[in-house]
């Protein structure tokens, strides 16, 4: 499986389609949901070829790794949503309805969440 550079969220990195920006840092990219499920859903991607989350975990560097994770905090904390609490995931593949095939975790809070996980 290749990375397919023409994606949506490849083309917001390049700055060819604009974005909601929340929060950047040298290795990963946080903007607004097009489509938020909740006051608060962000999506925090990171800067590098990736297309799935077992992808970026086998060949992404311990810093871009580290920088995903920290931006994903640094977004909480921005949207101020640490204390009620939040979700972070990350949706896999065909069986994880994944649409978009660059890695992003989606962060959503900032109301009462239903259980998960759900199928
Ligand atoms: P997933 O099903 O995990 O791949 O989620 C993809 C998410 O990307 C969905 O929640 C969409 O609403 C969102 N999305 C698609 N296009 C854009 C866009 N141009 N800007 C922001 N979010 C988008």
């Amino acid at each position: 499986m290749s990375y397919d550079d023409g994606n949506i969220f490849a083309r917001i990195l390049r700055g060819e389609i604009p974005c909601d920006k929340v929060y950047e840092n040298d290795h990963a990219l946080a903007f607004r949901d097009i489509a938020p499920k909740a006051p608060t859903h962000v999506l925090v991607i990171p800067r590098g070829p990736y297309e799935t989350l077992h992808e970026f975990a086998e060949k992404g560097s311990d810093a871009e790794l580290a920088g995903w994770v920290r931006a994903m905090a640094a977004v909480a904390r921005a949207e101020e949503v640490t204390e009620g609490g939040y979700r972070a995931t990350v949706n896999n593949g065909r069986h994880g309805n994944q649409e978009v095939p660059h890695v992003h975790a989606h962060i959503v809070g900032g109301r009462q969440l239903g259980g998960a996980p759900r199928g």
